[in-house]
């Protein structure tokens, strides 16, 4: 058992018992760390209201291996996004990440790419006047840290590159079983591929690779989002294996 000290971020968090929690965090160390936070829900907790979801601070914890839940010595609070937190859509974009983040990521594998993901959308999630197209920015982001990022520059059956005048007259389709963009002449390998335009994949690509400073600057048209949001969420459940509860509150509700 040694003594551990991270950044960390609160990702999901359970009630066990009266007054206990579960936290998940995701660390830039650890990966994702489940953790018992005693007594948390105690009026006299030093940890109290510290652990809420979304908060950004420094974790100590006893690190024991092999071990699925980890004892919280203390949690320092350095960001609670209290500005994400007084809109109502943006705290249910910014939960929706957590679970997307949660339902992927593997216990104890560190990948601080995404981390830093995670800790730059939230900061930029106050600003950002589209926020479904920040979804959409955060989703191919994070597939690409998580190692499942779709090919958009070249078919995904035979490596013809998709863009320019061919791709304009004979369209292209996003498949989720290949993995990425089919040309006009393989697009019905798959029968579950769907057409998506050429804009809207040049768009995504530019999602892709822009800092979070420019997505104010990138407009996308209704066509764009649907098309982007069916493709990503198609994705996103093909590798997640699981309906996300709060993609479906989004869809219900905003
Ligand atoms: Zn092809």
């Amino acid at each position: 058992m040694a003594a551990q000290k991270t950044e960390a971020i609160v990702i999901r968090t359970f009630p066990l018992k009266e007054f206990h929690k579960i936290i998940t965090f995701y660390t830039p160390d650890f990966g994702k760390i489940k953790a018992v936070a005693y007594g948390v829900k105690s009026p006299k907790s030093k940890l109290g209201g510290s652990l809420e979801l979304l908060n950004h601070g420094t974790l100590l914890f006893q690190h024991r291996e092999n071990r699925e839940l980890q004892n919280i010595t203390d949690f320092n609070l350095i960001d609670g996004f209290s500005a994400i937190r007084s809109d109502f859509t943006r705290i249910t974009y910014g939960c929706y990440f957590a679970e997307l983040v949660d339902s992927i990521a593997s216990e104890g594998i560190a990948n601080p790419e995404i981390f830093d993901l995670l800790q730059t959308t939230y900061q930029f999630l106050t600003h950002a006047d589209d926020v479904p197209l920040l979804a959409r920015g955060f989703e191919i982001k994070f597939l690409d840290c998580a190692g499942y990022g779709p090919e958009l520059s070249r078919c995904v059956h035979c490596g013809l590159g998709v863009n320019g005048a061919a791709t304009e007259k004979f369209g292209i389709a996003f498949s989720v079983r290949y993995g990425g963009v089919l040309c006009g002449d393989c697009k019905n390998r798959d029968g579950a591929a769907f057409t998506i335009a050429p804009g809207s994949c040049e768009l995504l690509k530019m999602l892709r690779k822009s800092e979070w400073e420019r997505f104010n600057r990138i407009r996308a048209s209704t066509r764009n989002h649907k098309e982007l949001k069916r493709a990503l969420g198609s994705f996103i459940e093909y590798h997640t294996e699981r309906n996300l509860k709060s993609l479906r509150f989004i869809e219900s509700v905003l």
